[in-house]
């Protein structure tokens, strides 16, 4: 359900008449070879078009006009070649609300020492055309990624890469839709937020429904189509002997196939991209989704429990921004601590639903359990240990009058010992810099219980993402000090009033 492969990015080049039509031609015969290299390169997952260079307001302005109408058109990649005097620019940028990173690359690497003439000067220009491009950027207040290196070089590729897959991630947003099965856990405060804040700022709508509607679609399952599923989680899973097809617990598995096959029903009619579920909202239901929220997440559907649907929709996001990647990602809560001095780790986990798309087993474990919580029967779930390596957790809060973003980076590492009484999906890690200074930062800042957790992007996929939308992103890794924080946070919450920034575009 997630494809890149058709998104485009459009590769600009801005130029002007001054230099005459020999060495616009071979601007534009540059610019065509970067941007088919460009498009060649695996590291950048969506395509790269060449477009005509521009050297006209007028040009300038209909492109970026273009660009938004154009539905697979992602962003744009501007490059200056030559000098672009950039008030040509301005009509153009003010129109463009599609995200644009700033390469500032030049078509050869070297300078040619022994043949280096004015010719050259006038044609490889981009050191300071670039610099009077950014000028205007800065001057409109443009949030923008800005890319430094030459254009064969892999970490220029990489960091386009980056920032191809942050802006695939807000493409998928824009006009999305979630679903959000009954409201919020009553009486939490961080999984609320504004639902039109939202669709102005980061583009997708949340919708409710009862879970009536979703018993409804469950209703409309045929026992084949049970059949066949139950039958594919006895080939994909390590299925518990009384969940298997001689075990006494069978029907309750069907029920979790049932589940499963209503709600991908639901969600696919609906065209939505993620969904929130709650366990206070179950009438009509056996049990309570673990299951089949799993496997959805693992299909790519983003998921928030409680009613957690900015969390829904971040953990999308952050599936897109992998999509393709080795690695998995997930809904995760911060749940339980083991305190080591500066060892300290942090059990995640949920009542169930963490995607096994993280899981270290080839075959997680299909169990069946008691749920203290929710007061239905017991429900099936697939237990298993994510894998061990780097992480982010990254967490959406609705700060009243903005979005604000968090990042802590990770390293999951294996349990010491064996947890053979724990029947749910769960990941250890230890957070940079260590757990105090982590979770204070954390903890300051307000960051969610309820986080998207991914082992396939860093934390620069998520800051890409905010300066698309304009939103604030906190980032706490190995660097961070609990000092420089607070002032970050003091000094932030005075910017983002005084200026007003936000990201309604
Ligand atoms: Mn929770």
């Amino acid at each position: 359900m997630i494809d890149l492969s058709n998104y485009e990015i459009w590769f600009v080049t801005g130029s002007q008449n001054l230099y005459g039509e020999d060495v616009l031609q071979q601007v534009a015969q540059h610019a065509r070879s970067i941007a088919a290299a460009l498009d060649a390169e695996t590291v950048i997952p969506v395509k790269v078009i060449y477009k005509p260079v521009l050297t006209t307001h007028d040009a300038i302005r209909r492109l970026c006009i273009e660009a938004e109408l154009a539905d697979d058109c992602i962003g744009l990649v501007t490059w200056m070649h030559t000098f672009s005097p950039a008030r040509m620019w301005i009509p153009g940028l003010q129109s463009l609300r599609k995200p644009f990173v700033h390469l500032h690359t030049q078509f050869n690497s070297d300078i040619p020492w022994s043949t280096i003439d004015m010719d050259f000067m006038n044609l490889n220009q981009s050191a300071h055309g670039g610099r009077e491009f950014g000028f205007i950027g800065s001057r409109l207040g443009l949030e923008r990624t800005v890319v430094v290196g030459h254009w064969q070089d892999p970490a220029v590729r990489r960091r386009l890469g980056v920032w191809a897959r942050a802006a695939g991630a807000w493409h998928d947003g824009q006009r999305a839709r979630i679903a959000r099965f009954g409201d919020n856990m009553r009486n939490v405060a961080v999984t609320e937020g504004n639902k039109v804040s939202a669709e102005i700022e980061l583009g997708y709508s949340v919708s409710g429904y009862g879970i009536g509607d979703l018993v409804q679609a469950m209703q409309q399952v045929s026992d084949s189509e049970v059949d066949a599923l139950t039958r594919e989680y006895d080939d994909t899973y390590s299925v518990s002997a009384e969940l298997g097809p001689r075990g006494g617990r069978r029907s309750e598995l069907r029920e979790g196939a049932r589940i499963e096959l209503g709600l991908r029903r639901f969600l696919a009619d609906g065209g939505f991209i993620g969904f929130s579920s709650s366990f206070e909202v179950l009438h009509g239901m056996a049990q309570l989704p673990g299951l089949a929220v799993q496997r959805l997440m693992a299909d790519g559907y983003g998921f928030g429990a409680e009613g957690d649907w900015k969390t829904a929709a971040l953990v999308r996001a952050v599936k897109v921004m992998a999509h393709g990647l080795p690695g998995g990602s997930s809904f995760m809560e911060d749940y339980t601590y083991h305190f080591r001095g500066n060892e300290s780790l942090v059990l995640g986990a949920h009542m169930l639903e963490l995607c096994p798309s993280i899981a270290d087993q080839q075959k997680p474990s299909l169990e069946i359990h008691p749920l203290s919580i929710g007061g239905k029967s017991d429900p099936v779930r697939l237990v298993f240990t994510g894998r061990p390596g780097p992480a982010i957790n990254a967490s959406l809060v609705d700060m009243g009058d903005r979005f604000r973003m968090l990042v802590n980076e990770v390293n999951a590492v294996t349990p010491a010992e064996a947890l053979p009484r724990l029947p749910v999906a769960r990941v250890l890690w230890k957070p940079e810099p260590d757990l105090e200074v982590a979770a204070t930062s954390w903890i300051l800042a307000g960051g969610a219980h309820h986080t998207a957790y991914s082992q396939a992007i860093g934390a620069e996929y998520i800051e890409d993402y905010c300066d698309i939308a304009g939103i604030e992103c906190l980032h706490i890794d190995a660097d961070t000090r609990v000092d420089d924080f607070k002032r970050e946070l003091r000094w932030n919450e005075a910017y983002y009033r005084m200026s007003g920034v936000r990201a309604v575009r």
